[in-house]
């Protein structure tokens, strides 16, 4: 059984500050060491669970997080040589966890929300249906006919889980106060919810469904400011709904940004 990893930092345990997510900032380390020790727990539950091979993508804000050399040497490394946000994500895999997620731009008590972009980004919705780089993930393996049968991340990331994937095993690891602050689970009790939720979540292949939308799949995009949409109204096959909203037809789940 083969279990493909995809992670963030925003919902990574002991991460409770914006300012953490600062590289230049001294707590920035700790949130690494900490972002290493949840996938490691990860890594660790779908082993338990039986899994064969896992492989794992380092993927805040574009990679070059992991330290490697406290990665659990079990899991392979995904270097995303063909640079799609999906990496080597394809069908081989059996299912897909999301570690240290967060939710949606525009979630109350979400921390550190926000859908791909914190500066542009204000509302994307595939089909009407208003989204984030959960859903995202869940429609990318979906494509691939990979369910996602695991997420860890703050209580709002979870939430947001359940309401677009009927089977999954959740990791609560925080709780967001506000959207920059975050009351933390003791950290032990952390890394035993990711562990044992992804030991559950292996379990559920077979169960699980992929997350599939309805081809071919109408996006939208919402920016914050207008010019932030200029450039992006003049590709090929976009529609400018008004100042900040742009559209297009997607054929393919892989076609899902804009
Ligand atoms: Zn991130």
């Amino acid at each position: 059984m083969r279990i493909y990893i995809h992670t963030d930092l925003e919902g990574i345990s002991g991460v409770d500050s914006i300012e953490m997510m600062d590289k230049t900032d001294p707590s920035h380390e700790y949130a690494i060491k900490r972002l290493m020790a949840d996938v490691n727990a990860a890594i660790d539950g779908a082993f338990d669970g039986g899994a064969t091979h896992v492989t794992v993508l380092d993927s805040h804000a574009g990679g070059g997080n992991f330290d490697l050399s406290l990665l659990d040497p079990r899991a392979e490394c995904d270097t995303k040589e063909n640079k799609k946000w999906w990496g080597k994500l394809d069908s081989t895999y059996n299912g897909t966890f999301f570690i240290g997620a967060h939710a949606m731009a525009g979630t109350i008590n979400g921390f550190l929300d926000h859908t791909q972009s914190s500066r542009t980004w204000f509302n994307y919705w595939v089909n009407g249906r208003r989204m984030g780089e959960l859903a995202q993930w869940a429609i990318v393996a979906g494509h691939f006919g990979v369910p996602m049968l695991m997420v860890s991340g703050d209580e709002a990331a979870c939430v947001e889980a359940r309401e677009f994937l009927d089977s999954i095993e959740c990791a609560v690891v925080k709780r967001g106060v506000g959207r920059n602050r975050a009351e933390l689970v003791d950290l032990d009790k952390s890394l035993a919810r990711i562990r044992d939720a992804a030991k559950k979540g292996v379990a559920l292949i077979g169960k699980a469904t992929p997350f599939v939308p309805i081809l071919p799949m109408e996006i939208r995009l919402e920016l914050y400011r207008s010019d932030f949409c200029d450039k992006i109204a003049k590709k090929s096959g976009v529609e400018r709904l008004d100042a900040r909203t742009v559209r297009k037809i997607a054929n393919t789940a892989l076609e899902l940004f804009i």
